[in-house]
């Protein structure tokens, strides 16, 4: 996150001090940049200029509707996982043309929605949602376009909850059976097979598991031309990994060079691309002030208003996230080894394990690189209202989501 600095010791993100922002918005707070955004963007879609591509911003990372919009004006495809998913990239302007829907549990009511929409693509996961789509699409008489998720059975290197690209994943069909469905869903009326798709998993910082998955699925390219089959595009998926701590990720260009060499003789081949975590990590920061300290039998805690219920990554896959103390230490300050939890009653509420820091009540710490998979997947436990989200930009700051009021805690509760 190199656009945050300190100034005069001072936390600033562009020429906004943290501080103030806490001020004027309340903690936590989500803050965004919205011009890394745009870059982290253009630097795939620039790395695919000179053939047909499209970029599909795999909208779980951060669903937030700025962030969508100002992808859609940049002229992103989105690539969504549920309903809710689709409705929230059409709010935000998508055309749904440059969709593709990926997932494996799609519900009768979500593929009639996607179809009637007209989206660019259904990843299918399973012959049973194969044979689902040809049902619905012939009763809507629309034409479902798809592309069958390959498992390519390769070790993407990464958390075994994030690795999606085994043989033991329940995503994608398995490698060994793909030419038969091919096959099938070529016979079925209301199919057309549009292309190719993968997706082995999350943070991944080698380009080799993306380079064995590409040969695995160039290997099935050549096997459909040869008995008929003609795929339009492939999509490679997401998964490129950023650096959290000290990860030496793959450069954007260096990964789709790679991929697009493996087919530089297919030029009317569309390349797709399914980049989340890539876009918006590091654009991200969570703001959390300090409600107390506490000392005791060698442990030193600092009890921050964030927690597990707005950012979930530490807790759930173990991750190392980097935290900054809003105002720098002066030399002369005690420094302690910090343990930074949250309010919440769970022991795995663990934001970041032994951290120097020397921090009071009231202090403001920065949990870095927390734009993707930080709001979208908090949630409200233990009743507390979500965050709210803000977007930098070098004019200024301005609010994108409100801060939940209790009111909105029950929603929908009826006594
Ligand atoms: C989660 C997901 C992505 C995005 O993964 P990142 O690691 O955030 O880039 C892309 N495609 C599919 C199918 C996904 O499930």
């Amino acid at each position: 996150m190199d656009f945050l600095s300190y100034q005069n010791g001072q936390l600033f993100l562009q020429n906004n001090a943290i501080a103030d922002l806490a001020k004027l918005y309340g903690t936590p707070l989500y803050v965004y940049d919205e011009e890394y955004i745009k870059e982290r963007w253009l630097e795939y879609d620039n790395a695919l200029a000179d053939r047909k591509h499209l970029i599909c911003y795999a909208i779980k990372a951060n669903s937030n509707l700025a962030i969508l919009n100002c992808l859609v004006k940049l002229g992103s495809g989105f690539d969504i996982v549920s309903q809710g998913e689709l409705e929230r990239v059409l709010r935000a302007g998508a055309d749904p043309k440059k969709v593709v829907f990926s997932g494996v549990a799609k519900s009768v009511s979500e593929i009639e929605r996607a179809l009637t929409v007209g989206i660019k693509c259904f990843n299918v996961e399973s012959e049973a949602e194969l044979e689902r789509i040809q049902s619905i699409a012939q009763r809507l008489n629309i034409i479902a376009p798809v592309s069958l998720r390959i498992n390519p059975d390769v070790d993407a290197k990464t958390h075994p909850y994030i690795s999606t690209g085994l043989r033991d994943n329940k995503f994608g069909v398995s490698y060994s059976l793909a030419i038969g469905i091919y096959q099938k869903a070529q016979k079925m009326s209301h199919i057309a097979i549009e292309g190719i798709d993968c997706h082995i998993g999350s943070q991944l910082t080698e380009i080799l598991p993306f380079l064995d998955s590409a040969e695995r699925i160039r290997v099935l390219f050549d096997q459909l031309i040869s008995i008929g089959i003609t795929i339009k595009h492939i999509d490679f998926g997401g998964g490129l990994g950023v650096c959290y701590d000290d990860e030496i990720p793959p450069q954007i260009v260096d990964l789709i060079n790679a991929l697009k060499n493996k087919f530089a003789d297919y030029p009317e081949v569309e390349l797709l691309f399914e980049p989340g975590r890539s876009i918006v990590a590091n654009a991200g920061l969570l703001v959390t002030k300090v409600e107390y300290t506490k000392h005791q039998d060698n442990n030193h805690f600092a009890i921050v208003d964030a927690g597990m219920n707005d950012l979930i990554r530490p807790s759930l896959y173990k991750a190392w996230m980097k935290i900054m103390p809003v105002q720098q230490p002066n030399p002369d300050d005690q420094m302690y080894d910090y343990q930074i939890v949250g309010p919440i009653c769970e022991s795995s509420d663990v934001l970041g394990r032994n951290r120097q820091l020397a921090v009071e009540q009231h202090d403001l710490l920065v949990i870095c690189s927390a734009g993707a998979y930080g709001f979208s997947m908090a949630s409200n436990y233990n009743s507390h209202p979500k965050p709210a989200e803000i977007m930098v930009n070098q004019f200024g700051h301005r609010l994108i989501r409100q801060r939940e009021s209790y009111d909105m805690l029950w929603q929908g509760e009826i006594i």
